[in-house]
């Protein structure tokens, strides 16, 4: 990040996380992609989820049918954004509006989350985002262990194809669950866990939902979004 954006962004502090518009993702309507050869096989073969490439991988959570969950489900959420990326953004699970479109943070807890990472100088295409379950639990209950437990491999997956730098974890649930710990979610703030075969740095924040309902807290996510970057661009040195 430039030094005048930094010093910009120190001055307006939180307000940087004002959403300051509607939705830029109108949902466009895609012809659906011709069946390659390793999504006909990773819907049709027990391939482990481990072997799989994206597309295969996508295609065996879209058919996904090992917890409960997928008997409510609109559609599965897999994961949006560049599989490219420095940053990876993990939630807990989606709700109503990413349901609907099959989307991770569409709705308003997503616009924030937008304006949180715009505020570090990272517009939303520039990061992949993914939660640990990939359908709605009903009524955005907290996800049972056995949920969990049948989607982390997929989570885990997206990570290896990924190889993200830095891990951002929102929220409580999800922290938790990944850290395994039942510590709560200020004692994980500011402080570098490890995550993974690759140990991939990972830091913890708010969930941008907590945040709408709790705004005074902003300030402390802003701490946290500055840290994550510094430990990227410390590990980057
Ligand atoms: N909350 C999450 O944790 N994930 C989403 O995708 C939306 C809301």
């Amino acid at each position: 990040m430039k030094a005048r954006q930094r010093a910009y962004l120190e001055a307006i502090g939180v307000e940087a996380f004002e959403p300051r518009s509607r939705p830029r993702y109108p949902a466009v309507e895609e012809p659906p992609a011709p069946l390659t050869a390793s999504v006909r096989s990773a819907v049709s073969s027990d391939a482990p989820v481990a072997s799989l490439d994206w597309d295969a991988l996508r295609a065996r959570v879209a058919a996904c049918t090992l917890c409960e969950l997928h008997k409510a489900r609109t559609q599965t959420v897999f994961g949006v954004g560049d599989q490219n990326s420095d940053w990876l953004v993990i939630g807990e699970a989606p709700g109503a509006d990413e349901d609907r479109q099959g989307e991770p943070f569409v709705g308003r807890a997503g616009q924030l989350l937008n304006s949180m990472l715009r505020a570090i100088g990272l517009p939303r295409e520039s990061v992949y985002i993914a939660n640990i379950l990939k359908c709605r639990p009903p009524g955005n209950r907290d996800p049972k262990p056995e949920e969990s437990a049948c989607c982390t491999p997929y989570l885990h997956r997206q990570i290896a194809l990924l190889k993200p730098k830095i891990i951002l974890v929102v929220g409580r649930i999800a922290a938790q669950k990944l850290l395994d710990t039942e510590a709560p979610l200020a004692r994980l703030r500011g402080q570098v866990h490890h995550y993974g075969p690759l140990a991939t740095p990972l830091v913890v924040t708010y969930h941008p939902a907590y945040l709408l309902r709790s705004p005074g807290e902003k300030r402390k996510a802003w701490v946290d979004l500055k840290f994550a970057l510094s430990v990227l661009q410390r590990g980057a040195a």
